[in-house]
């Protein structure tokens, strides 16, 4: 255990600022000179801004001598996927499109922690719109890995889950469109959880693909993920696809609820090309709650090889249409070389996105152009809905799934030059969009070479409070969470 106050969880942190032994002052302080410390080695952050952080923490600090604390998130600094809307502060993605773009509102996100009391810091770096699973899409240059330099964070929220995992935050948001919160949790020692689409509102969130993107934390424990996901979640008038559900308190719920669970285990996602390592560690977890008396049943998901092909159609589709509003015209990077106004549509977009984005784009307006639309993004909508019942079959006889995150550990900055090799980082976690699922990733041990591993936990929709318990069962029982890199 660490005394570092940036180390430290959420839960201790409000327990100390409760107890008066800590200051939300001195508490941002640590993490602005912790961040300061290391930042020219991660690069986790595209920008921040340490007045305005020290404002909020006295703001907060003013709060709680008050008597008016508003709970545990009350003064606790939390970092921000550079695609989540914070009123006057810097939203570019990552990309050279939005380089200059200030947001002049707020995600529903972002009004809901700052109605929670939290410290709004910094934007975390990320793959360009999202679109990647390495963090080298980035128009800011890639962030490294805090366990290995050398290596990726993942992606695309990498900067989210490397801050955290080098202790320039206590915790951060990301978004999940395909994985993108859970692989890099996975890479970088930390807890991932992707909520229920639905759960959490995309008010305010840049879109990337609008049927599978999703908001969500990443936490040093499952217990200070469900204290986020309390505060984030809940219907929203303003996304039109968040869903009416009662919230409850996921943090009391995940200590209430005890197993055993009945966990499936999908034949599908222990096949080749997955690092023996990680099947090694997430035997080990699967040992670890049969031991604690929970039936184990191997299941199956034959649609499984499908979920790259399909969501390579919806996403990139979805995408297309959703990137077309960067024109040059309204917002965003225009081009000063056109000669008229089509000439500036093409040039401004041709210099604003990276070649990723590009790709996407691409692919996304083919699926979608007539003649092709029934052979591709029709056939992918029909693939979709097979995926997602053969989710729901499995959850007749059991109550959530156990897979890997990542069939890879973090690999090397520059070693995945292929973009279909880094599809291949997200063939666990990309089902669980395309079904809607909830699915958190929590760290389950260390590769020989001292590499994070996760185990990622799938749960039925809506049902995150036993998602977490499940997850929260295992971490009680291992000390993966008390270790730190050496930075
Ligand atoms: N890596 C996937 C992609 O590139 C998923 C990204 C995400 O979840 N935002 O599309």
């Amino acid at each position: 255990m660490t005394s570092e106050p940036f180390y430290q969880t959420i839960a201790q942190l409000a327990a100390a600022l409760d107890a008066k032994r800590l200051s939300s002052v001195d508490l941002t302080k640590a993490v602005i000179a912790r961040t300061k410390a290391v930042e020219g080695r991660v690069h986790a952050f595209n920008s921040f801004d340490e007045t305005d952080a020290l404002a909020q923490a006295s703001s907060s600090d003013a709060r709680r001598a008050a008597g008016q604390a508003r709970g545990a998130l009350d003064g606790i600094p939390i970092g921000f996927k550079d695609v989540i809307a914070v009123t006057g502060q810097p939203l570019t993605a990552s990309s050279k499109m939005l380089a200059n773009f200030v947001s002049p509102y707020d995600a529903t996100v972002t009004t809901k922690l700052k109605n929670a009391g939290a410290v709004v810091w910094g934007r975390l770096n990320m793959d360009e719109f999202a679109m990647g699973s390495s963090t080298e899409n980035s128009a800011n240059g890639p962030t490294s890995n805090p366990w290995d330099l050398t290596r990726v964070p993942g992606g695309s929220s990498g900067g989210s889950a490397a801050a955290l995992a080098a202790g320039e935050a206590i915790a951060t948001l990301g978004s999940d469109t395909g994985g993108s919160i859970r692989q890099p949790a996975a890479l970088c020692g930390v807890v991932g959880l992707k909520p229920t689409y639905g759960l959490v509102s995309r008010f305010g969130l840049i879109a990337f693909a609008s049927s599978l993107d999703q908001i969500g934390p990443f936490a040093r424990t499952v217990e200070d993920a469900a204290i986020v996901l309390g505060a984030i979640a809940g219907y929203d008038e303003r996304d039109s696809t968040s869903f009416q559900t009662e919230i409850p308190d996921y943090r009391v719920d995940l200590k209430q609820r005890q197993g055993p669970w009945k966990l499936g285990i999908p034949k599908e996602y222990f096949g080749e090309g997955l690092d023996p390592e990680i099947a090694a560690a997430v035997e080990r977890t699967i040992a670890f709650y049969k031991g604690q008396g929970c039936e184990i049943k191997e299941v199956s998901l034959p649609h499984t090889q499908y979920c790259l092909d399909t969501y390579y159609v919806i996403a990139t589709a979805e995408a297309s249409s959703n990137l077309a509003r960067y024109d040059g015209i309204r917002y965003g990077h225009r081009s000063q070389n056109a000669s008229d106004i089509v000439d500036l549509y093409f040039k401004s977009r041709a210099e604003g996105f990276g070649a990723e984005v590009k790709r996407r784009i691409i692919l996304g307006t083919y699926v979608l152009s007539s003649g092709y639309y029934d052979a591709y993004y029709l056939r992918a909508q029909k693939v979709r809905t097979l995926i997602r019942n053969d989710f729901l079959a499995t959850f007749r006889d059991v109550d959530a799934l156990i897979t890997p995150t990542s069939p890879m550990p973090a690999f090397k900055i520059g070693e995945k030059a292929d973009p279909l090799a880094l599809y291949l980082c997200d063939i666990y976690t990309i089902g669980v969009n395309l079904a809607g699922l909830p699915g958190i990733s929590v760290p389950c041990g260390f590769t020989k070479s001292g590499l994070p591993i996760g185990a990622q936990l799938i749960g039925q929709p809506f049902r995150e409070s036993e998602l977490l318990a499940i997850a929260h069962a295992y971490e009680q029982a291992h000390d993966w969470k008390n270790k730190f890199p050496a930075l």
